[in-house]
């Protein structure tokens, strides 16, 4: 059994505890890249801001490169200090640990504009850390369906609903192609960014749409841009859903993609159904494995990823103990990595159930089992994760890649 120790321990505490709010925090957001999310101050925790929420940061950065998302909790331990001239320090309240750490730093992109006015932040991309994200259709038609009264959206989803900036972006329901205009401001924004950031990863996602057929199209129209404005040759990985064989070969056979990422999201059929109906319903749980392994047969094994969303399991109505969810998803990595397909697992907290005392804790102790057993797996298999598709630089929200660095550093 690997002890997680070094940044991926500390990483894991603060990822499953939160950050608390203080002013240092707050006062970040003059220099740093700001949190999707708000903070949210609880019940009788001090509130400067008055209105309940407060922007904050989004990510930090420890002095080895590992990056850690910061998710604002009243109740954490954790908290920051410090200023931009100083320096700023995260600190354990329980032991006193203090920690140097950067923030993300806001950059100029972020308030830059297209030559047609259009806001850099508005032209559908993102960043974390090296990796640039390209979503110039973020609507995801499962928002709009529903069958006997249930949405089609995954669980856990936050940002598939179609709304203001899929209008910034021309996206228009039932219109596949994305408009040349979206693409052309993409592009502009897009260079200013691997200018600025350091830029080693493109990862290309969007909403999904009811026919995968049309799915794979779109994304064929975006990666075939994005191939002729990738003049520095950065990987490109394709983050659509499944797709039909004869179009996942296409995208090998234009050599478009260097990685493809299929998102399964849950291990085990029932738990998938529940969790992602609309893609269990428009594609089907078999057929999106088929379709992971076709891309395996075409790029190879280690090449072809799938993201999961780890710990929406733990919410009530799913009925699991933190023991039975991870016991699922190990099967489900030790099943996957034999196919030469690598999930990695993306931290979500469950909604429900913080009455729970043991809310926090019974988070950490399964994504802390889930990754020291997976790490394992991944060894067994002779599978890590490619530099080339994603590293300790900019996973945010997951840990193998801190944690083969670490086993790395160790064995050199
Ligand atoms: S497929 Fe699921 S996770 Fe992706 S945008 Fe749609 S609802 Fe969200």
């Amino acid at each position: 059994m690997i002890t997680l120790t070094g940044s991926p321990a500390l990483k894991v505490q603060v990822m499953c505890e939160g950050i608390r709010y203080t002013p240092a925090l707050g006062a970040a957001v003059a220099h740093a890249m700001p949190n999707y999310y708000p903070y949210r101050f609880k019940d009788g925790e001090p509130d400067p801001t008055g209105r309940g929420t407060a922007t904050i940061p989004y990510l930090i950065n420890l002095a080895d490169g590992t990056e850690i998302r910061i998710l604002g909790n009243g109740d954490s331990p954790w908290h920051i200090e410090g200023d931009l001239g100083q320096g700023y320090v995260l600190i354990d309240d329980r032991s006193g640990l203090r920690v140097p750490m950067v923030f993300e730093p806001l950059r100029p992109w972020q308030s830059s504009r297209t030559s047609d006015g259009m806001p850099f932040a508005q032209a559908g991309v993102t960043t974390h850390g090296d990796m640039l994200v390209i979503n110039v259709a973020p609507g995801c038609e499962y928002f709009l369906h529903k069958h006997e009264g249930q949405s089609m959206r995954c669980s856990f989803c936050a940002y598939g609903a179609p709304d203001e900036r899929t209008v910034h972006l021309g996206q228009k329901a039932g219109q596949v192609g994305i408009p040349q205009p979206t693409l052309e401001r993409m592009r502009e924004a897009m260079d200013a960014v691997i200018e600025q950031a350091g830029i080693r990863h493109i990862y290309l996602v969007g909403g999904s749409l009811t026919d995968w057929r049309a799915e794979g199209e779109r994304f064929l129209q975006l990666a075939r841009f994005v191939k002729q404005a990738n003049a520095r040759g950065i990987p490109v990985a394709l983050g659509s859903g499944a797709l039909p064989d004869d179009l996942i070969e296409q995208f090998h056979r234009e050599q478009l993609v260097d990685h493809v990422c299929f998102n399964l999201e849950m291990w085990s059929e029932p738990l998938f159904a529940k969790v992602c109906p609309g893609k269990h319903r428009y594609v089907g749980y078999a057929r999106w494995i088929a379709a992971l392994e076709t891309a395996v047969r075409l790029w190879g094994r280690g090449n072809v990823y799938s993201a999961m969303v780890a710990g929406i399991e733990l919410e009530p109505e799913h009925g699991l103990e933190w023991e039975q969810a991870a016991r699922i998803a190990l099967e489900g990595a030790e099943d996957l990595c034999a196919r030469g397909i690598v999930p990695i697992y993306s931290l979500v907290w469950p909604v429900g159930g913080r009455q729970r005392p043991d809310f926090h804790a019974r988070i950490r102790s399964y994504f802390e089992t889930l990754n020291t057993g997976y790490a394992e797996i991944r060894a067994r298999h002779g599978l890590r994760v490619a530099d080339s598709f994603m590293c300790h630089r900019c996973a945010y929200m997951q840990l193998e890649c801190d944690i083969d660095r670490a086993a790395e550093a160790v064995a050199a």
